[in-house]
């Protein structure tokens, strides 16, 4: 069996807490019966302790995240080690996870996004042609995308959005470097309106998000079984409700607008509009209640209904978030648990 080893810290090389001797002493405990090797990343003290480290290759940026490089060395007793070497994000004075002054590093997020998704490419054997892992194990939430980072992700890219600062991206090199697979970190179901794309608003590129979109962002079965397929089977970690100002869905549904299958559409809707008490299509502030109330109920509607789902959440490896796009100021505001 081939195991790879994800860790932040090791005693061979670097120490902050007890993580560094567990990091040492398990891989040798395990090492007689199984091909296991570290993976670290490449900060400035790593890097220094190493007499030769053998490039593997590149790896292009990936959303917010630089470029980086993947290498391998050895420990001293003969241990592979993998070392992601990216200088923008760890070679810096301080520790792995703060500066001198014990201050926690302000892009963390991007610090340990970067090495986990090096990670899964590394296990899945992209980036070390004779090595793929069988198993992976990982260290603490540094070695994984948490959904709390993947929402910070979204937060900034919407930021970026309404302040005009949106990155310049080089669509093709997406195009190529996602070709042979997808690994997108959030999931968001969104109403179909034209004024809330959600890559744009969002500030993302391709690969980046998948996308289920549909009047009224309501839930039925299948956009229950795309959410299942996005986070089970694909590994996506923050499942998105996006609901929006001026929605017509709603207004529809406000109304009891009756029109062949969109009948059926705007009735599922209607539970947000009782929960809203009365009021009508016309007075904006009442069709976002009816809005907000309606991300809710679908929020309610994925736990309920998706045992799947539930199971990751109570878990906490996927995260579950209601949000509103106002289509006229173009921020979106994530509603509050
Ligand atoms: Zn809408």
């Amino acid at each position: 069996m081939r195991v790879l080893f994800v860790t932040t810290e090791m005693d061979d090389f670097i120490r902050v807490g007890g993580l560094a001797a567990v990091s040492a002493a398990l891989p040798r405990a395990l090492r007689s019966l199984a091909d296991i090797r570290i993976m670290l990343p490449g900060y400035r003290d790593v890097v220094e302790q190493f007499t030769h480290i053998h490039i593997l290759g590149h790896l292009p940026p990936l959303a917010e995240m630089p470029a980086c490089t993947l290498g391998v060395g050895a420990t001293r007793d003969g241990l592979p080690v993998y070392i992601l070497l990216c200088a923008e994000l760890y070679e810096r004075p301080g520790n792995p996870y703060g500066d001198e002054s014990g201050r926690d590093w302000g892009d963390n997020d991007l610090r340990f996004g970067r090495f986990a998704s090096a990670a899964a490419e590394l296990a899945a054997g992209s980036l070390d042609k004779n090595w793929a892992a069988d198993l992976v194990h990982v260290n603490d939430w540094q070695a994984a995308l948490t959904p709390a980072s993947v929402l910070e992700k979204l937060k900034k890219g919407n930021a970026r959005f309404v302040e005009k600062n949106m990155r310049s991206r080089d669509w093709m090199a997406k195009v190529s470097a996602t070709a042979g697979g997808q690994y997108p970190f959030a999931t968001i179901l969104a109403c179909m309106d034209s004024r809330a794309p959600i890559e744009l608003i969002f500030d993302q590129g391709i690969g980046d998000v998948f996308g289920i979109r549909i009047a009224g962002n309501i839930v039925n079965e299948d956009v229950l079984g795309s959410m299942e397929y996005a986070t089970k089977i694909v590994g996506s970690k923050l499942l998105v409700v996006l609901g929006h100002t001026s929605c017509g869905a709603v207004k529809g549904s406000i109304d009891d607008a009756k029109l062949g299958n969109l009948t059926e559409l705007l009735a599922k809707i209607r539970p947000a509009v009782s929960a809203s008490g009365p009021g009508n299509s016309k007075d904006d502030a009442y069709v976002t209640k009816v809005a907000q109330a309606n991300v809710s109920q679908a929020m309610k509607e994925i736990h309920e209904k998706s045992p799947t789902i539930k199971a990751q959440l109570d878990a906490g490896t996927v995260g579950l978030v209601g949000a509103i796009y106002d289509v006229s100021t173009g921020k979106v505001t994530f509603l509050p648990d």
